[in-house]
């Protein structure tokens, strides 16, 4: 639409990253996280552009997610929901044929006593160190002793999940490492995954069978070791709605917080923080036009925000210009470090006003 905040999303990159995923975790498969509606990017186009690609595992956290993707995937895809079951879906999964993840002995008995017949499919999590889902080391010995507790489970694959792949110099990764060559020798006969976005570039050893990269999949960089390995997926450009020249002295935007110095020329932009633009970046974030960096002043607003535009020649901005908040000259990271958080927040908290073009994948 003409004029309208316009979010990208750009399909080959995005296939150009799941193919770089792949061949560094080779010969591990990788598998695709697309919970959180593909970290904002949509997930109903994003996981049939990666299934093109080859892609044969997906994951969500939610069954509600995994309902919603799994019609619009062929029957060989598999489907799993991170966050595991809660007790009375299990039919409603097993009848939908979507795989949970099983993170406690509660969940297992409740699987298992659903596929006593015929054993249901589940990935088993075990916890090496992050103390979020899975079974304890306890747990998981005693699961290994009593094999009778998975009667009615088929479990395809260990999994487990590492809390501090995106800093490869640190010990926890480590840590982590020795605690899951210690719980995967308890099941010998399984596959294995245990590496996010960051774990794959911690080499073979964190790779097992199966990787499941999210964010480097959508552009974001998840370890120094990544490098320029990456294409940018996401480009957000927002449209000028008012320019203004002020006099110095004059207060910009809610609580008068900023004061102009000098004389300056601003423009109001179309995006604030019901978009996704987070509040923290006031003082310290900017848009770009024509290279050109144009700092954000003034607090953020719900549907707005200034930029001072007076490093551009007089009338560069008129309304309906565009300018950049994410694209060449700002990455989702570059975005994510003004305001003090990550490219993860930045992505699933785009806003659902943006009109949204996908470019196609190249033949
Ligand atoms: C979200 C998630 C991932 C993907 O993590 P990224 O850092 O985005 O690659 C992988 N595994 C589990 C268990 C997750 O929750």
């Amino acid at each position: 639409m003409v004029g309208a905040a316009t979010l990208t999303i750009d399909l080959d990159a995005l296939c150009r990253n799941y193919r770089t995923l792949r061949d560094a975790a080779s010969p591990a498969a990788a598998a695709a996280v697309v919970k959180a509606d593909a970290y904002g990017l949509g997930a109903e186009r994003i996981a049939p552009a990666l299934y093109r690609e080859g892609c044969r595992d997906f994951f969500v956290a939610h069954l509600g997610e995994a309902l919603t993707l799994r019609p619009l995937l062929a029957a060989d895809a598999r489907l799993y929901v991170l966050n595991g079951l809660q007790p009375g879906t299990e039919m409603l999964c097993a009848d939908a044929g979507i795989i949970p993840v099983l993170n406690s002995l509660q969940q297992i008995a409740n699987w298992s006593s659903l596929g006593l017949a015929s054993p249901l499919p589940a990935a088993l999590q075990v916890d090496s160190g992050m103390s979020r889902l899975g079974l304890s080391p306890a747990e998981a010995r005693l699961l290994a002793a009593e094999p009778a507790r998975l009667a009615g489970v088929r479990p395809l694959f260990l999994m487990s999940h590492l809390a501090h792949a995106d800093q490869p110099a640190a010990q926890q990764n480590r840590d982590q490492l020795a605690s899951w060559d210690g719980l995967r020798a308890l099941f010998p006969d399984l596959r294995l995954s245990f590496a996010n976005s960051g774990g794959v570039f911690l080499g073979p050893d964190f790779h097992g069978d199966l990787v499941r990269p999210g964010i480097a999949l959508y552009g974001g960089v998840p370890s120094p070791l990544a490098g320029d390995t990456l294409s940018p997926v996401v480009r957000l450009d927002v449209p000028v709605i008012q320019t203004r020249t002020v006099p110095a002295g004059t207060l910009i935007g809610y609580g008068g917080d900023f004061v102009a110095p000098a004389e300056m020329r601003l423009a109001t932009i179309a995006g604030g923080y019901a978009d996704g633009l987070p509040r923290s970046v006031a003082g310290k974030g900017a848009v770009y036009h024509a290279g050109v960096r144009l700092p954000f002043v003034g607090r953020v607003s719900m549907d707005s925000v200034v930029v001072d535009a007076s490093a551009l020649p007089e009338g560069s901005l008129q309304l309906g210009s565009m300018v950049e908040l994410i694209g060449p000259h700002q990455t989702i990271d570059q975005l994510a470090d003004a305001a003090d958080t990550i490219a993860y927040e930045i992505l699933t908290s785009l806003g659902r006003r943006y009109h949204r073009v996908y470019l196609p994948v190249q033949q």
